[in-house]
């Protein structure tokens, strides 16, 4: 049975049976035949700096082109992915292919920086640091162009071997960022001793900040804390340009959001950039 879901589809599975253990298992089993068959592909979301007022980057965005039920978002399939070893493979898959398009950019002419997302688990796997410098290596792109974004709640886990991992991240120079920031809890305590390079706040904050003063205040104090701890911040979930102006007015660094815009094939990549209000980043 299939259930219709707004945008994108249908549910791969009966709600009633989400949870159980068998159902997990069949969507594993699809998860590995979709990476075995290519069926993952990645959309790039524009960053823009509003300090040079240029398109800085791009963050790769997971998705399963599932030749049946259409295009679906990462909601639906990485978290049965984290539970299983199977994310291990997909991270590498979607930091590889995102290397090789930052590489082509690059080779256009654009100075771009591509961000990935990681999972928790990724971070118990002490070979991390070492698959990530393959990568690197293999596609001939300095490390200062990759950046790994991490949710707080990544960290809680383990920790201490997690901290190992993202200190050899950041020894072979991949820019860190703690995604979805002000979401999760015992950020301060962590922030200090993590080696990051920039906070992400959490789109909710973002959003809010447009409605009112309380919003704006917990953007403002996210930025002075980036700035106090010598991190730089990227606001996420940028909608209109109210956001982005008061954004502006606050200090932020990056933004990112729909106002920008969506994250976008890869294929429309180029036009998007000839059409777009700003100019994106250029190396000589
Ligand atoms: P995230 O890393 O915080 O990514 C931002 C999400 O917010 C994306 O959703 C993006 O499409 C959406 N977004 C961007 N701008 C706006 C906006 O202005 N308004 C609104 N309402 N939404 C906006 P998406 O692509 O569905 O990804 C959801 C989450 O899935 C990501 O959140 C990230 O945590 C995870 N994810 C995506 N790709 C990967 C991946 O390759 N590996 C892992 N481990 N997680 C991934
Ligand atoms: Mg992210
Ligand atoms: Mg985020
Ligand atoms: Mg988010």
């Amino acid at each position: 049975r299939q259930a219709k879901l707004e945008g994108s589809g249908y549910k791969l599975h009966d709600p009633a049976l989400a949870d159980t253990e068998p159902q997990r298992l069949l969507m594993l089993s699809y998860l590995r035949k979709a990476l075995a068959d290519d069926e993952f592909i990645l959309h790039y979301q524009p960053k823009l700096s509003l300090t040079t007022n240029r398109i800085m980057g791009f963050e790769a965005l997971l998705r399963w082109q599932n030749p049946v039920r259409g295009l679906l978002l990462p909601s639906e399939f990485i978290p049965t992915m984290e539970l299983s070893d199977l994310i291990h493979p997909v991270t590498i898959w979607v930091i590889e292919n995102a290397v090789k398009q930052c590489k082509i950019w690059q080779q256009a002419g654009y100075s771009f920086i591509i961000a990935a997302n990681i999972s928790a688990r990724n971070l118990l796997d002490q070979q991390l640091p070492e698959k990530i410098g393959a990568i690197l290596a293999r596609n001939d792109l300095d490390a200062g162009f990759l950046e790994l974004e991490i949710t707080e709640s990544s960290l809680i886990a383990d920790p201490d071997r997690s901290f190992d991992v993202l200190r050899r991240l950041h020894e072979i120079g991949v820019q860190l960022s703690i995604d979805d920031f002000g979401t999760g809890y015992s950020s301060l305590a962590y922030l200090q001793k993590l080696p990051v390079d920039s906070l992400k706040i959490d789109r909710s904050f973002v959003m809010d900040s447009g409605q009112g003063r309380e919003g704006r205040s917990i953007v403002g104090s996210i930025i002075g804390l980036a700035h106090n701890l010598r991190v730089s911040v990227t606001a996420e979930g940028v909608e209109d340009e109210a956001s982005l102006q008061l954004l502006r007015d606050l200090g932020c660094d990056h933004a990112q959001g729909y106002y920008i815009s969506r994250p976008l094939p890869v294929e429309n990549v180029c036009a998007w950039l000839e059409d777009a209000a700003w100019e994106p980043a250029q190396h000589d």
